[in-house]
């Protein structure tokens, strides 16, 4: 049996969301017309991400009956987690929109499934009153996480250690390697730690998100 190939640096990394938020009551048209802005969030003159902003993009989409999808149209992943937690701030307390009206008390439910690019690589995201967390049900072998990271903005979803974190970080793995983990990788996957995470924004994942958080500014 032949294993397809590999996701290459170049080719990105797509992440697939099933499942939706619930948002009781459900969000206005007004909401649902300030939630598409997020798309394309704010910028400074000079082109740099707005400050106090979770990403470049967020990746929600409201749903027909006033919740909130990730569409599977995302070239990449984006800090899901993150823009969701921003999102109910927002909404509690209006902030960036500077529009009273984007303001509401509303409760948000769901759980989302992430499958990534990698086949180790799976997630749940969970919403429950007032409260959101990443539940990894799994990571991608170390060569494959170690990609994933690269292509990757800092999340939550994406704060956990690897087991085989020894190893240490290379460029390039040898191909006896590959096929050593990779069955692993798609059978059964590597247990995180922790295996869950609670999600804030804004973050506090220490001196993970400040290494990590520099990428950014190259992420046009
Ligand atoms: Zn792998």
């Amino acid at each position: 049996m032949s294993l397809p190939p590999l996701p290459s640096r170049s080719m990105g990394y797509h992440t697939t969301f099933t499942g939706t938020v619930t948002v009781d009551p459900p969000l206005s048209p007004r909401q649902r017309g300030w939630i598409a802005t997020l798309w394309s969030p704010p910028r400074y003159p000079d082109g740099s991400l707005a400050l106090g902003y979770p990403g470049w993009s967020s990746p929600w989409v409201p749903t027909a009956e006033g919740g909130l999808h990730i569409p599977d149209s995302m070239d990449r992943p984006r800090q899901a987690p993150e823009w969701l937690a921003w999102i109910a701030n927002e909404l509690h307390e209006p902030i960036f929109s500077r529009d009273p009206e984007i303001g509401g008390t509303h409760t948000m439910t769901g759980r989302l499934r992430a499958q990534g690019g990698c086949e180790g690589d799976k997630y749940e995201l969970r919403v429950t009153s007032g409260r959101i967390s990443v539940h990894r049900k799994g990571l991608p072998c170390w060569p494959c996480w170690l990609d994933v990271q690269w292509l990757v903005p800092p999340s939550a979803a994406y704060a956990f250690a690897h087991p085989e974190e020894h190893r240490g970080a290379r460029a390039e793995f040898t191909e006896e390697e590959r096929d050593r983990d990779e069955p692993h990788c798609r059978a059964a996957a590597w247990a995180p730690q922790p295996r869950w995470r609670r999600v804030y924004w804004p973050p506090r994942f220490g001196d993970w998100w400040a290494e990590h958080v520099a990428s950014l500014d190259s992420d046009p």
